[in-house]
């Protein structure tokens, strides 16, 4: 039986993931179902099929969405001829695309116009190595953690450019990283990797709960590369880990002779499922936390989204429509609401 369960702080939902499912239950809430949503809002399957639930249809292709129909995009930015054609086709288009993708898309436009080669590394099919390399896809290269540069050959050596997906594990960056500054001494990479806040403070975490938890779990969906990543980071400190959607995917063999088990959750994973695997460990010494920082990181709902929810609230102020009891809380504060607490709400 496990001893001691040690839970990693932070974890879970990170600033993008909140204020991209909070936009989309605000869609579901102003407009009639269908909504259309372009990808997976985020990589999570248990938050894909509560949406699914409230009416949302899920499109791999822009195409798929019926003329005339609001859609959204998702939180990992799409490639600019997808909001093209979103705009073209939908009757509103609302883009969920985090900003700390969108920072990495502007840095790609603008080492591309400024006539550097850029390297970028990610994985191959990810939707946000997709989005990102569709920006400037005759500039960029892109190089796998796994395969390294192999033979990238730049116009000229002296502008190279490296950025990154934003959910790569910190050493498979470093590593690429100190490759090619070998390879390119001038080689020009953003201040702090285009690693996000919410990866870098989950892998800390980890790494810390790997020098003495004897297993690692981590929740997070397949898809989910963040979620991957924290895998990744405890087996390079020497820990087994194991990703599992939920309680039930623990398997007993893991168990056997461990007495101090770490969780943590990738961005996109809800917190009731974090609390069910701790509830079936029921650990005999109780919970502790490893703590590494603070997340205090805030995304406002994208801008066209806040307009329309203006719009709404002159209509009712009108007397126009009748809205919900928890509208108005919702309207005049955002940050008062999480995106656990609307979750909650879509599912009852
Ligand atoms: S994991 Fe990072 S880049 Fe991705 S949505 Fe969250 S904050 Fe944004």
């Amino acid at each position: 039986m496990v001893q001691r369960v040690v839970l990693a702080e932070p974890r879970g939902f990170c600033a993008g993931v909140e204020m991209a499912i909070k936009a989309l239950i605000w869609m579901v809430r102003i407009f009639e179902p269908p909504v259309y949503c372009y990808h997976e809002i985020v990589h999570n399957e248990w938050v894909v099929r509560v949406f699914e639930k409230a009416g949302v249809v899920f499109v791999n292709e822009i195409e798929e969405v019926p003329p005339g129909l609001p859609v959204m995009l998702s939180a990992h930015g799409s490639a600019p001829q997808v909001a093209l054609d979103a705009t073209e086709r939908a009757a509103i288009v609302i883009d969920s695309v985090c900003p700390l993708v969108t920072k990495v898309h502007h840095e790609v436009r603008r080492m591309s116009k400024e006539g550097y080669d850029i390297l970028y590394i990610g994985h191959r099919e990810h939707d946000e190595a997709v989005g990102t390399m569709a920006v400037s896809p005759d500039t960029i290269t892109l190089v796998t953690p796994e395969e390294g540069l192999a033979d990238f050959r730049p116009d000229n050596p002296r502008r190279v450019a490296l950025l990154a997906q934003t959910t790569l594990g910190m050493h498979e960056w470093g590593a690429v990283h100190d490759q090619a500054s070998e390879q390119f001494p001038h080689l020009w990479t953003a201040r702090r990797s285009d690693l996000c806040y919410a990866t870098t403070n989950r892998q800390s975490v980890v790494q810390k709960m790997a020098e003495y938890c004897d297993l690692i779990l981590v929740v997070g969906s397949e898809n989910s590369s963040n979620t991957q990543a924290l895998v990744r980071v405890a087996n390079e400190m020497g820990a087994e880990a194991h990703r599992i959607n939920r309680a039930d995917d623990i398997s007993e063999d893991w168990l056997e002779g461990v007495a101090t088990v770490g969780v943590t959750a990738g961005a996109s994973a809800p917190e009731h499922l974090v609390q069910q695997v701790v509830d079936e460990l029921s650990p005999r010494q109780g919970v502790d936390l490893a703590h590494v920082t603070d997340e205090d990181e805030y995304f406002p709902l994208p801008r066209q989204l806040r307009v329309f929810i203006s719009v709404l609230g002159q209509t009712v102020e009108a007397g126009l429509t009748v809205p919900s009891s928890d509208w108005r809380h919702w309207r005049m504060n955002d940050r008062a609401w999480t995106a656990t607490e609307a979750l909650s709400r879509v599912t009852v």
